[in-house]
């Protein structure tokens, strides 16, 4: 084994210090196992009651009306979501397109979208007009308000109570931190929270954003309450194999708006082929409970190890998880675009280029992004990527793989110790 890791680069003593770290963690990889173990029969009986069988996995042209194969589809994801139904298109780009669809679709004139949690995630500013931009939610008269976690980041109950108003429509959680320190929320907490809301306003629509978090527990929001979940297929739930597309899932109502803002009004779910695409959201969605089993165990893998080292860690390498995503933080350049290097250079794809720090278009400063992914822009792959600013942190996240999970680290940690960053 050794000698496998040190044809890839990996030094002796970086290789020991990794099985070192990995003999304090087996408890812990054994629950994830277990976790994804629950998932796995989850999603095999939801495929096994809604009759998946080989037609469903041809796909149709043209209207695509009666696909087989897509109706199924979005059972099945109802079905594992424990909710009335579905949405699960390709015609679905991404996730802040799902999560702008849920909104449009379920947002009048008038009324107005909250967020108990603070700022929503990036590119959802544009879509609400937090920042001005053309068609925003703000553009078509719907408002918007918030109310920031407490420093300690809990919930601010009584904010929350005062911030609730007759034209309030929509609530949303965003379950994973995204790129920002705060906690993520596990589903538990959200259930509190939706609690709280309902029990002012039954009436109000609950919806999560549910990116990064899908699988990694064995609940689901809309297990505790939630209306709709949203996200997107190249994170967890795409299994990896998912080339493009997002879902939506929760009470019928939600869904049939979004499905008439998605096509049209009057065509709704009725219209939207699925050309060739179907074999990998099916097989994707299979294989997503072990793939984020395999992100999950890559992520802790990196805290304990840049933890015993000294760095900032976000999670810390013992606390429970609630998403996929770990942060390390370095204070210094060097080291953030070193780890990104090192990323890279355990990718089965683009693995010999080397990424550099570039001015991306929305940020105040350059940043640096490693990604060797079969599918671009994957996230639910082994990805890496951070602000060239303080406090030089990375965000780090996936790993098709447990193995390849733990060649990125040890690669990201040798790129540290080679270039005399840290000391093994
Ligand atoms: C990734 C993500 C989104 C947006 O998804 P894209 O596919 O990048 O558009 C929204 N919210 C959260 C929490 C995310 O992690």
């Amino acid at each position: 084994m050794k000698e496998i890791y040190q044809s890839l680069g990996i030094s002796e003593p970086v290789y020991r210090l990794g099985e070192e770290i990995l003999q304090t963690l087996a408890e812990r990889f054994a629950r994830i196992d277990e976790t994804a173990e629950y998932n796995q029969l989850k999603v095999i009986r939801a495929m096994q009651r809604h009759k998946v069988s080989e037609a469903c996995l041809l796909g149709t042209t043209g209207y695509g009306y009666n696909d087989l194969g897509r109706e199924t589809l979005e059972a099945v994801y109802a079905e594992i979501f424990g909710t009335e139904d579905a949405l699960v298109r390709p015609q679905i780009t991404c996730g802040t397109h799902a999560l702008a669809l849920a909104l449009m679709s379920n947002l009048r004139p008038g009324d107005e979208l909250y967020s108990p949690v603070g700022k929503p995630y990036d590119t959802l500013e544009e879509v609400i007009g937090i920042r001005p931009s053309k068609g925003s939610l703000a553009e078509y008269g719907i408002t918007y308000r918030q109310t920031d976690l407490l420093p300690d980041g809990s919930f601010d109950y009584d904010g929350i109570r005062a911030s609730l108003n007759e034209k309030t429509k929509l609530v949303t959680i965003q379950r994973s931190k995204g790129y920002q320190t705060r906690p993520s929320f596990s589903v538990e907490k959200i259930g509190e929270l939706i609690r709280f809301i309902k029990g002012i306003r039954p009436d109000m629509i609950c919806m999560v954003d549910n990116c990064y978090g899908e699988f990694v527990e064995r609940i689901e929001p809309t297990d505790v309450g939630a209306d709709l979940v949203v996200g997107s297929l190249i994170k967890n739930p795409g299994g990896g194999l998912a080339p493009i597309g997002g879902y939506l899932a929760g009470k019928k109502e939600c869904i049939e708006n979004a499905a008439y803002r998605l096509t049209s009004p009057g065509l709704g779910k009725e219209v939207g082929a699925s050309l060739g695409i179907l074999p990998q959201f099916y097989q994707g969605l299979f294989l997503a409970p072990t793939v984020t089993a395999s992100a999950l165990k890559s992520a802790i893998f990196a805290a304990n190890l840049y933890e015993r080292h000294g760095f900032s860690v976000l999670p810390d390498g013992s606390e429970p998880r609630a998403d996929i995503i770990q942060a390390v933080t370095f204070g210094n350049p060097d080291a953030l675009i070193a780890f990104c290097e090192g990323i890279q250079s355990a990718a089965p794809v683009d693995s010999h280029v080397v990424p550099e720090p570039w001015d991306m278009p929305g940020y105040d400063a350059q940043v640096i992004m490693a990604a060797g992914a079969f599918v671009s822009g994957s996230s639910i792959e082994l990805s890496a990527d951070g602000p060239l600013k303080e406090p030089y942190s990375v965000y780090f996240q996936g790993g098709l793989t447990w193995p390849h999970g733990k060649l990125g680290i040890l690669k990201s940690f040798q790129r540290l110790v080679d270039k005399g960053l840290v000391l093994c």
